[in-house]
């Protein structure tokens, strides 16, 4: 039996490189090598035990790769292509993938809530040498020759979720837009935020590191939670409040705040991995009068959607690469995690390569 390296998750707070069997593609699957991989905000829920998956899966979901292995069933791809895959792999034919809702994937049998958020959740995941893609006709996207593995690594699921969260509020062009912390997810919406034609886009972070790559996503303001009074200041700055607030970041207060600075009839669009009880403030909310729309997302994936950010950074629309800050070999991952989690020396988003 061939076996890899693969980052293993054992429970909470314990992971580490283990040898474990090397997949091999069946009916429809495909096994791709990995070239670089990197960790999500989500990777550390599942170490710290916040978000559970079973022990001995291989995490993560992040792949660029070279597809190593084709199952039967596939046409169009060839051994040795270079391929981005999202980190949501819908199977393209289920009745919420036919309905456009990717994310929430049954995989056959209807619709399941984040059903397509499999790598590192459900199977075996990208932080490895090798990596089964399931229902590999619609999720592997192949890798134009003129972008590095660099350039469209962070498209798997931080820019697919960042935007998203800028096009699930329909966005207008002239919209006030308050992002609530710049994380990459954050800093991703703000750039998508940019991207469909905002007039004027406010970060909301204290960390310096992130104020500054704020402004560079996009921001023309941002404001420190820790300094100042951010909804007060968000409705001065729009004259009333915003006709959008993103959140990204998972937490009642910042959930509230981006309630309470919007204008009556504004969009809340919820992009953070809420834990226990999430509660909605009564006069935030105009008693329930005050026109007001929330609306969640998940990282929206598929080969289609990989090939439209592919073709964002091709033409220069958008740029991820100042949002990988470390790097790191797959053998070094326990510290890569450290490094990450705690956002030492201004750590962003690492580079895994195996
Ligand atoms: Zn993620
Ligand atoms: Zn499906």
């Amino acid at each position: 039996m061939q076996t890899m390296k693969a980052n293993v998750f054992y429970g909470p707070n314990k992971i580490g490189i283990e040898e474990v069997p090397r997949p091999s593609a069946g009916v429809g699957e495909a096994v791709i090598r990995i070239t670089l991989t990197t960790i999500c905000g989500t990777d550390l829920h599942i170490l710290r035990g916040e978000y559970p998956v079973k022990p001995g899966l291989v995490i993560g979901h992040e792949p660029v790769g070279v597809i190593e292995e084709l199952g039967e069933g596939l046409s169009g791809y060839k051994i040795g292509d270079r391929v981005l895959v999202g980190a949501i792999t819908p199977c393209g034919q289920c009745r919420a993938c036919l309905s456009a809702q990717w994310a929430q994937c049954g995989d056959g049998e209807g619709i399941e809530a984040i059903g397509g958020w499999r790598f590192g959740n459900t199977i075996n995941g990208a932080q490895a040498e090798y990596l089964l893609v399931p229902n590999a006709q619609a999720n592997l996207a192949k890798i134009p020759d003129e972008l590095s593995d660099e350039q469209v690594v962070l498209l798997a699921d931080i820019a697919s979720t960042g935007f998203s969260g800028a096009e699930s509020a329909n966005i207008c062009i002239g919209d006030t837009v308050a992002v609530f912390a710049q994380g990459p997810i954050g800093l991703c919406a703000t750039a998508g935020a940019k991207l469909i034609g905002a007039s004027l886009i406010i970060g909301v972070e204290g960390d310096p590191v992130r104020v500054e790559m704020s402004k560079r996503m996009g921001a023309h303001v941002v404001l420190d939670p820790k300094q100042c009074d951010v909804v007060a200041e968000i409705k001065k700055l729009t004259g009333g409040g915003a006709d959008v607030a993103i959140e990204a970041l998972g937490l009642q207060v910042t959930f509230e705040n981006a309630l309470r600075c919007l204008r009556p009839g504004g969009t809340l669009s919820s992009l953070g991995v809420y834990s226990g009880k999430l509660q909605v403030p009564y006069d935030a909310f105009a008693a329930g009068l005050g026109d007001y729309k929330i609306v969640t997302t998940l990282c929206p994936g598929g080969k289609e959607r990989m090939r439209r950010l592919m073709s964002m950074v091709r033409s220069k629309r958008f740029d991820p690469l100042p949002l990988i800050t470390h790097s790191f070999k797959l053998d070094q991952i326990v510290e890569a995690y450290e490094v990450f989690g705690s956002r030492r020396d201004g750590c962003l988003k690492v580079a895994i390569r195996p």
